[in-house]
């Protein structure tokens, strides 16, 4: 982990929250990389899972809510850690992530349990009292259940259908770190799939493997994936089932996603609160039902990590480590660099033709600093999947070369082919299938 943290860092993937005054306990910052990587995160999610499906819409609801969202959902009263607090030395911890019942910093005898609200409260308006006080969400699911009844009426879906949405949610957690694990301010990619009661455990069911195939699809290696199902004393209080999608991070199998039944739970609990009723018309039967829901709920930031871990790779070659991120092409920050050999004249005009060329097409990154081997090193450590290297040869032929990151195979493609070529090996062409008048140019290892 020391390790990624590092290269994270140094190659401008993730920083520290407001780094030059010390940092914020549990806060991060996506840098101009990272930021590229977790948009392709969200977006693979929302085109799998909303755009190419019939029966998903999305939303995107606001961070805060009508404080009595919280009332109906549990949250005020329910959303809680057991805190305990050292005698001696005064540090906190959860008390169900302790082994044993003493203090694990300097041994002491701990403080009796207390039940500690994970949500931050702030204040609506100018005046700072109880009456105004408001929560940021701890969760973006209940911005779907309070719009049930606007997602049914303007989409006219019918069961089963879902609702989704990406957002910011907040947790005041006791205990945070490993990284972007657990942070105090994150991300969910949550999904409120409603269903006929009676079906809902053939679409939990569904759902499990739905969403284990996306993580194996977007690159992600099956054995460092298990499932895990939630014992009775864990369920939430609204869950019938739980089955969390766990990942092998570094420090160990850690949720990476939670699949929820939530019954009709939320559903009765707004109606009931609201006063204002949330079912929906059984076309067949003709009666008022309240859906059941079966939620899978992920972290944006938690999947980053796991795609940086998975991807993470040493190798040496020719003496040399090599660090790279083997990312999926759909998930790679930047697809392709432009490395002109030289920062003669003559190379960067060619250069920067073939640069713009590119541009449009894909994320393109141009580089003429370096010798070319370290500026290939440093786009392994981007995890750039391809790189385009005009030389002096270019002048001549009008060629230029595809080096791939995980193999470090050459092919030299006439440039007028380039832009088409790239776009095949990104959707997953072998590096060896070569446009007409292509070739099979050197191996970096040689
Ligand atoms: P944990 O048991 O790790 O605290 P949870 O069961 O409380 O997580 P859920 O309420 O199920 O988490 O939230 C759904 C998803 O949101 C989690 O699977 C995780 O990916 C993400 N998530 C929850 N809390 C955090 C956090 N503090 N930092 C980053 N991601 C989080």
């Amino acid at each position: 982990m020391e390790k990624l943290v590092s290269l994270c860092q140094r190659r401008g993937f993730i920083f520290p929250s407001s780094d030059i005054y010390g940092g914020l306990s549990a806060c991060w910052d996506y840098g101009p990389v990272g930021v590229e990587l977790k948009r392709n995160i969200r977006e693979a999610w929302w085109r799998s899972e909303v755009q190419e499906r019939d029966d998903m819409v999305g939303l995107d609801t606001s961070i805060l809510m009508n404080p009595k969202v919280w009332e109906a959902s549990g949250h005020l009263a329910q959303f809680s850690d057991p805190l305990v607090e050292c005698k001696s030395c005064h540090q906190r911890w959860r008390a169900d992530d302790l082994k044993e019942n003493k203090c694990p910093a300097c041994g002491g005898e701990l403080t009796e349990p207390q039940q500690f609200n994970l949500m931050f409260k702030t204040f609506m308006g100018p005046v700072e009292e109880a009456a105004n006080v408001v929560y940021l969400r701890p969760e973006t699911a209940q911005g779907i259940f309070v719009n049930f009844q606007n997602a049914v009426n303007t989409s006219r879906k019918r069961l089963p259908f879902g609702v989704a949405q990406i957002g910011k949610a907040f947790r005041n957690e006791i205990t945070t770190g490993n990284f972007i694990f657990r942070s105090r301010e994150f991300e969910q990619m949550e999904i409120e799939y409603f269903v006929k009661p009676g079906t809902d455990d053939k679409w939990f069911d569904y759902w499990v493997e739905e969403r284990l195939n996306w993580y194996v699809k977007l690159g992600i290696k099956k054995e460092n994936i298990r499932l895990r199902e939630h014992g009775k004393d864990e369920l939430a209080h609204y869950s019938v089932k739980c089955i969390d999608i766990d990942y092998n991070f570094p420090m160990g199998w850690a949720e990476l996603e939670g699949v929820a039944n939530r019954g009709d739970f939320d559903l009765k609990q707004h109606m009931e609160y609201s006063g204002k009723s949330l079912t929906y018309l059984d076309e067949e039967t003709r009666e008022h039902i309240i859906p059941c829901v079966i939620e899978p709920s992920a972290g944006v930031d938690r999947s980053v990590l796991a795609v940086l871990c998975d991807a993470y790779d040493e190798e040496i070659v020719n003496d040399e480590l090599r660090v790279l991120f083997h990312f999926h092409t759909d998930l790679a920050p930047i697809k392709v660099a432009v490395l002109p050999l030289s920062r003669k004249e003559s190379l960067s005009a060619i250069a920067k033709d073939v640069y713009a060329d590119l541009r449009p097409c894909f994320v393109t990154q141009y580089d003429d600093t370096q010798a070319i081997g370290r500026r290939y090193r440093r786009q392994d450590e981007l995890g750039t999947p391809y790189c385009v290297t005009v030389d002096f040869q270019s002048l001549e032929d009008n060629m230029a070369t595809i080096r791939e990151r995980d193999t470090m195979n050459q092919i030299r493609v006439p440039i007028a082919a380039l832009r088409d070529t790239l776009q095949a090996k990104l959707a997953g062409e072998d590096l060896f299938v070569l446009p007409e008048g292509g070739q099979i140019w050197k191996d970096e290892k040689k």
